[in-house]
């Protein structure tokens, strides 16, 4: 599935930090100047390793695994694996039928451009055809083992737990804990700058990152930026909680979704723009915080 709304050239440019989090575990933390990627974390065990997020791309994910580990098992819940086959595969089908429109109008456009525009409209062409070409080859791997609400894998040196404690990000996001090591793996439910919500579920959202602080870690490998602590969990989860709440406030007063942005903007801006920031000029988080409003106004009214 998307992680979240990733969009970016095609082509192998992604860039990596690895960073050690414990003895053999390691977060892959996506460049933020780059868009596409999604972190990812390795940990090592002493038959085998173990790969959360396999990144969102599929360059970035195609070659590597099948190469290294023809008998990989690729785990998720039994939600994620539903969601997978209805809408995943839908969406990379919709997408092979649609590149090629978008193709053609790129040509017309480029025909009928000035010199000045040309340039512009031909790398978008390269990248469209590229894009096609990666899409369609696309084979879908399904995952090989589900579970429902929780898994626990015993390795002779470690524990690894897969949880599902609630809707978030997605209806079927997985929390991957390491209680010895204590460190834990959110996903996309938490990230380093304002959440995506296009397919999220904002009011479910902090009951479960409560689930999640209810564990017992020091270190966290989120979906993308650097890896922190649960001082950031505090805030993450204050965000999103503060902000459904005050859209729900605003709009059980009747206001217009317009009214709805601005005051709820206006509201929340003083304690969250600057730790929102972190990342600079990168996903802004007045961009974010109106996509967020608008996605939870739609869900309370
Ligand atoms: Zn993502």
């Amino acid at each position: 599935m998307d992680c979240c709304a990733h969009e970016g050239p095609g082509g192998g440019d992604a860039r990596f930090d690895i960073k050690k989090v414990a003895d053999g575990v390691y977060a892959a933390v996506a460049s933020p100047a780059y868009k596409v990627n999604c972190n990812t974390a390795i940990i090592e065990n002493a038959d085998g390793v173990v790969v959360v997020d396999t990144h969102s791309k599929p360059s970035a994910a195609k070659e590597a695994y099948p190469a290294a580990y023809p008998d990989a098992e690729i785990v998720t819940n039994q939600i994620t694996r539903e969601a997978m086959l209805k809408k995943g595969l839908k969406r990379i089908q919709d997408h092979v039928r649609q590149v090629p429109g978008e193709i053609a109008k790129l040509k017309a456009d480029i025909q009928a451009a000035s010199p000045a525009q040309r340039g512009k409209l031909e790398a978008e062409l390269r990248l469209a055809e590229s894009y096609l070409g990666e899409v369609r080859a696309l084979k879908p791997t399904l995952p090989t083992i589900a579970f429902e609400k929780t898994m626990k894998l015993y390795r002779r040196d470690r524990e690894i737990h897969l949880l599902h404690l609630g809707r978030a990000h997605t209806e079927g996001d997985v929390f991957v804990y390491l209680p010895q090591e204590k460190v834990v793996i959110t996903g996309d439910a938490m990230i380093g700058w304002t959440p995506y919500m296009g397919d999220g579920y904002p009011e479910d959202w902090a009951g479960t990152l409560d689930n999640l602080a209810q564990l017992d870690f020091t270190h966290i490998i989120m979906g993308h930026g650097d890896v922190t602590g649960r001082e950031w969990l505090n805030t993450f989860r204050s965000y999103v909680h503060d902000m459904v709440e005050a859209v729900r406030h605003e709009a059980a007063t009747g206001a217009t979704l317009d009214e709805v942005k601005q005051r709820v903007t206006a509201k929340l801006a003083p304690r969250y723009e600057k730790p929102f920031s972190a990342y600079g000029d990168y996903r802004p988080w007045r961009t974010g915080v109106l996509a967020n409003v608008e996605r939870t106004f739609a869900m309370v009214s």
